[in-house]
């Protein structure tokens, strides 16, 4: 941390302000060291090139680029390095001598300068320089990512209990709080889905212990957690892994796995590695479907004139298109509708007719 705040100095004003507004806060991100990551990640080739998948929107966040390239070099977090160079030391230095150059630092300064300042650029080919972390840039870089992941579950740990104590209207406002807090996330790592009528149905249905699909009896502390994390799966989804793993450390998985496997309908949730994922899948699917059942039902009670006929199961990509085909239910079919998912692959929606 000393090192961010002696990098981007947070003052102590704005950190209180946020403390004050909210108790536990989703942390801020760093797109300087957003910046730093993606350079790591896929490093600049040449020194005029960026990557042009991320160059663009990197600069929407944080103008123009160079200047923060010089300022990361001056504070050691990066250097230039030199991949496959063919010009030695001497051949650097003659070719800055016969422009006027100065001919002294080490041979990525030589060469840089070469690079920079001779107007010849057929020089270039045999330079190619790159941008490349120091272990003083990785090391802030970790930092920052540690203490990021930390914020965040905090957060997720809190969002999870407001969940269960049904405070879907603080959920919420945080959840917004969020998203007011990061309008740029899209493409860094596209954290948020929408807290919108479908999210908050689905999370009302889920703290309100609506039944699961799955007819199990699973231990009770898993129940709860399942919830949340189908909830999260509803608004968050990048983080669900850390937080998943942190959640559920208390819980016997392989035990869980055992009664999952007793399930009346032996629907198959994968190997034992696996099956959280599936069950999660499945069970958010019927949740969310269950959800968009009662908005349809709830459109026909207040638009009876509509001309819709009823509801249809849209099930193309699942197997399920080519058991049952076309699947139509007028408004007096309702009764035969079957429960969604059908299976733990199926990915079928109830939709308007
Ligand atoms: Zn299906």
């Amino acid at each position: 941390m000393n090192f961010l705040k002696r990098f981007f100095g947070k003052t102590v004003k704005e950190e209180k302000e946020d403390s004050d507004a909210f108790k536990i806060s989703f942390p801020k991100f760093n797109y300087e060291l957003e910046f730093l990551e993606a350079l790591e990640k896929t490093p600049i080739h040449k020194l005029l090139g960026y990557n042009p998948y991320w160059e663009p929107r990197f600069k929407e966040l944080l103008g123009e680029l160079n200047p923060i390239l010089d300022k990361f070099l001056t504070q050691g977090l990066i250097e230039i390095s030199l991949k496959e160079e063919v010009l030695k030391v001497p051949e650097l230095k003659k070719i800055l001598k016969e422009n006027n150059l100065p001919q002294t630092g080490n041979k990525e300064i030589l060469a840089k300068r070469v690079f920079d300042e001779v107007e010849d650029k057929s020089y270039d080919i045999h330079l190619i320089p790159f941008y490349k972390l120091t272990p003083k840039g990785k090391e802030g870089i970790k930092n920052y990512r540690d203490e990021f992941l930390k914020q965040s579950l905090n957060f997720l740990k809190h969002q999870a209990e407001l969940l269960l104590e049904n405070n879907l209207s603080v959920l919420e406002s945080n959840h917004f709080h969020i998203r007011g807090q990061h309008p740029d996330q899209r493409s860094l790592s596209g954290i948020m889905n929408s807290f919108g009528e479908r999210s908050n149905l689905v999370l009302k249905k889920l703290s309100q212990n609506e039944p699961f699909r799955i007819q199990c009896k699973f231990p009770i502390e898993f129940e709860k957690k399942l919830r949340v994390l189908i909830g999260f799966r509803e608004m968050i989804i990048p983080f669900f892994e850390e937080f998943k793993n942190e959640y559920l450390k208390d819980i016997d998985l392989n035990e869980i796995y055992s009664i999952l496997k007793t399930n009346p309908e032996i629907l198959d949730f994968g190997d034992k590695d696996d099956f959280l994922k599936t069950l999660i899948h499945f069970e958010h699917l019927h949740f969310w479907n269950q959800a968009k059942l009662e908005e349809i039902l709830e459109f026909k009670r207040r638009h009876s004139d509509s001309k819709f006929e009823g509801i249809q199961i849209l099930n193309s990509g699942c197997k399920c298109h080519e058991e049952f085909g076309e699947e139509k239910y007028t408004w007096d079919q309702l009764d035969h509708l079957p429960t969604l998912p059908r299976f733990t692959k199926c990915i079928c929606i109830y939709n308007l007719m």
